[in-house]
């Protein structure tokens, strides 16, 4: 056979097989989006169409891996967990990551016109990505208290870095240095006393991300009803630091 001469070479590539019984959770993040959200003309602090385009691709992807059970988002990132017995891939790293990531950015680019109708793409955006492993329940429970915690310090960052700059008149500068130091109720007074802005009225969108969960079929549903009401995925902004979110969604640590 002509070809088994450099068949060979397929033994460089090495498996790379994800540990079993563990939680995946892919992480994708937009590459250098300060710019791209610049470039592209994003209001800041948050741009609500940017938000919504991230969820849209974000849902189209739990549309394609059922697997999914959860994602979160903020700003230009996502993250997807999967449910700790998946086989999706043979737990294969790298077709996992590259397929997830690569899916999602084509749903970002294949519905950029519906959210931005004005706004023609300057350049290709693309999403870095990662997998990491979570061993238990109280790690990925963990993680997801993390990225929304980041969410909200983030925002009450930028909300009232962008009050002083584009109400307050100040520098980009002058307004970091304002901010350096201050802890969150200080942020908060901030925003109050010298712009008049109630912090706990801002959107919960902003304020809590994006959480985009399997829909719980109701209690009389059974059977093909049940099973088609698991595969409908919504998106909340909610708290899911806290216990209710989890115990009102066991199935999503189930296994
Ligand atoms: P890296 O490639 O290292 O991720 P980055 O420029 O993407 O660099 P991030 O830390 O990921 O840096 O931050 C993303 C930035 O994109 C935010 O700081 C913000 O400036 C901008 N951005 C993302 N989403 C929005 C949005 N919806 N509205 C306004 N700005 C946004
Ligand atoms: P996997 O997801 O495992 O890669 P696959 O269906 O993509 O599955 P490949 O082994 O990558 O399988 O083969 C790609 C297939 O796509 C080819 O077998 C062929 O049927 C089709 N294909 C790709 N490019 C072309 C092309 N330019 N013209 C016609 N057919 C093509
Ligand atoms: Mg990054
Ligand atoms: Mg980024
Ligand atoms: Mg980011
Ligand atoms: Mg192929």
């Amino acid at each position: 056979m002509a070809n088994s001469k450099y068949a060979y070479v397929r033994n460089y590539e090495l498996p790379d097989p994800l540990l079993p019984g563990c939680f995946l959770i892919c992480r994708l993040d937009g590459h250098s989006f300060h710019r791209f959200s610049e470039e592209h003309g994003f209001t800041k602090p948050n741009d609500e169409r940017a938000l919504k385009l991230m969820d849209h691709a974000a849902m189209d992807v739990m549309t394609e891996y059922k697997d999914i059970v959860l994602a979160f988002g903020e700003s230009d990132e996502f993250s997807f967990l999967l449910r700790r017995s998946t086989n999706l891939y043979n737990r294969r790293q790298a077709k996992i990551l590259t397929t997830l990531t690569s899916y999602f950015t084509s749903c970002y680019v294949f519905h950029w016109s519906k959210y931005f109708p004005d706004t023609s793409m300057r350049y290709p955006p693309s999403f870095d990505g990662r997998i990491v492993l979570y061993p238990d329940e109280r790690s990925v429970r963990d993680y997801f208290s993390w990225r929304q915690a980041d969410t909200h310090i983030n925002n009450l960052y930028n909300t009232a870095f962008w009050a002083l700059v584009k109400q307050g008149g100040k520098t980009t500068s002058e307004a970091h240095a304002t901010l350096r130091g201050t802890v969150s109720a200080m942020k908060q007074e901030i925003l109050f006393q010298r712009f008049n802005i109630n912090y706990n009225d801002i959107s919960p969108r902003f304020k809590k991300g994006s959480v985009l969960v399997r829909v719980i079929p109701s209690e009389r549903s059974t059977g093909e009803k049940k099973k088609r009401a698991r595969t409908r995925t919504e998106v909340l902004h909610c708290d899911i630091i806290g216990d209710e979110f989890w115990m009102a969604r066991s199935f999503i640590l189930a296994g």
